[in-house]
């Protein structure tokens, strides 16, 4: 399988550290507020990998945290705790409404198919671990105390910046343009493992510490989880690509600076969803939440369908123009799979299904090419074996595209099926003035289901002309004599 590795910028074959097994690391939500369907697009893409290293037969372990202390609201060392600023919002305390955040977190990434990770850790449980790291950081001379906080000591690193090509000097300036210094950093990228002296004094949840009362930074947070559940070498490590600096940047040098050696293989970014206007925001313009699609009637699948049209190493543009295009191509999908209903003797094809599989495969060796793999779906629809087969090979796709295809698909078989019983056994009256309307009221549905409006009016016309008068209910239409 290859995958393209940010660290090294290049396509590298995957190689895990212990054979057979794979452990994957997930930056989890900062739960101040709901997530958007931006945050979700990077959930679902890290949700396929996930699904197809289990697909291979690797035994996968997966660790997420939930960040309900210390990210603050830029991703350097300035402005608020974003989850004070949350509760502050709600009136309510960071613990209610971490609470509830997590809780609502998990609720959308249930419709949207997203497995829970096998491990999952909120900060504020891993305190001692913080703590712990951060003392051998400054053991070891890589952290520093100045003005009450603890700060990482960049200039302490052969090699700070991993994950682009721009020199040290632009990515120093460019972070932190616009921004208050903060005066007592040795350098300009050092960042902060443990807050004492933060400039707010009602920072809601603190703890003791060897330094003082504090809280810790947003970083070791995810070094810290990482190693606690999944050890000294990570596979893979994922995440949004804002992620990748400071934030993974910062997660590197801490945890190689306290094991002493390469701590992640793999780092996979997904790039962002973007509205038209531009980066997608939970503060800016209509905030896009998976219930918001919902109670305009799109189905929390559907939004999954299109994701996986586009790689993750795009970024997507959201529309609702753009998500029609992808219902309406889900749809019909739906619809032919619905069509696939095997004869009783039928049996799958296995040499058939082989075929099938090794372009599925082939898609998703291909760093994780889920638009190829969505194709590859489409050539088991179009391939001359039979529906038995057929079924198997989407049922067998399905557990990594997680789109509920033949459940979905049997459904609208039997509601198909249902309209069509119920149109079959219609019994018209022994009175043939009475038949002759009911002939007449059937006449105008099925004109009005084929779209022609104008026979299904010139019917009701007809009828009217005859002193009849037609009312349409959601059971059908009724009729009734205009006296
Ligand atoms: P947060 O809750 O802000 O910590 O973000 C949760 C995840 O969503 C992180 O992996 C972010 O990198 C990612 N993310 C943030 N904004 C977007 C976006 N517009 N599109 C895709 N992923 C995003
Ligand atoms: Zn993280």
């Amino acid at each position: 399988m290859i995958l393209y590795n940010t660290a090294t910028h290049k396509r590298e074959e995957f190689v895990p550290n212990e054979p057979g097994k794979v452990s994957i690391y997930t930056c989890g939500p900062t739960v101040y507020h709901y997530a958007h369907i931006g945050n979700l697009r990077t959930y679902i893409m890290e949700d396929i990998l996930d699904r197809y290293m289990r697909y291979q037969g690797y035994e996968v372990t997966r660790v997420m945290n939930i960040t309900d202390v210390g990210h603050l609201s830029s991703d350097g060392d300035t402005g608020e705790d974003k989850m004070l600023k949350g509760a502050k919002r709600e009136k309510k305390t960071v613990m209610e409404i971490a609470q509830y955040y997590t809780d609502c977190f998990f609720a959308d990434c249930k419709k949207l198919n997203i497995r829970r990770p096998d491990i999952v850790d909120p900060a504020t449980a891993c305190i001692d671990e913080f703590i712990k790291v951060i003392l051998s950081l400054i053991e070891k001379g890589y952290a520093y105390e100045a003005g009450g906080n603890i700060y990482f000591d960049t200039s302490k690193l052969a090699q700070y910046y991993i994950f682009n090509d721009f020199t040290s000097e632009d990515l120093a300036v460019g972070v932190r343009e616009g921004v208050e210094e903060d005066g007592n950093k040795k350098n300009k990228a050092d960042f902060v493992l443990w807050f004492t002296k933060s400039k707010f004094d009602d920072q809601e949840l603190k703890w003791d510490s060897p330094w003082g009362i504090g809280y810790p930074g947003w970083h070791i947070e995810c070094s810290c989880i990482a190693m606690k559940h999944l050890g000294e070498r990570l596979d893979i490590h994922c995440g949004g690509i804002d992620n990748a600096f400071p934030h993974h940047t910062n997660e590197i040098a801490q945890s190689e600076a306290y094991l002493g050696h390469k701590w992640c293989n793999y780092w996979m970014h997904v790039l962002h969803l973007n509205t038209d206007s531009g980066k997608m925001s939970k503060s800016k313009g209509e905030f896009l939440t998976v219930s918001l699609l919902e109670s305009k009637g799109y189905s929390p699948l559907a939004y999954r369908f299109f994701c996986l049209g586009s790689h993750y190493r795009r970024s997507l543009v959201f529309s609702y123009e753009n998500l029609d295009n992808a219902v309406v191509s889900f749809e019909k999908l739906l619809g032919r799979i619905a069509q696939l209903q095997p004869a009783a003797d039928e049996t799958v094809d296995k040499a058939a299904l082989a075929e099938l599989q090794a372009k599925f495969r082939a898609a998703l060796d291909n760093d994780l090419n889920t638009s190829l793999a969505i194709t590859a779906l489409y050539d088991v629809l179009k391939a001359k074996t039979n529906a038995a087969t057929k079924r198997a090979a989407i049922a067998d796709f399905d557990t990594v595209l997680a789109l509920n295809l033949l459940e979905t698909a049997d459904k609208l078989a039997k509601e198909k099926a249902a309209e069509a019983a119920k149109a079959a056994v219609r019994v018209y009256s022994d009175d043939p003035a009475i038949r002759a309307i009911e002939e007449a009221i059937d006449a105008r549905a099925a004109a009005k289901k084929a779209k022609n409006f104008a026979e299904a009016d010139r019917i009701r016309e007809e009828l009217l002309a005859q002193g009849i008068v037609l009312t349409d209910t959601r059971e059908g239409t009724t009729w009734s004599k205009n006296c």
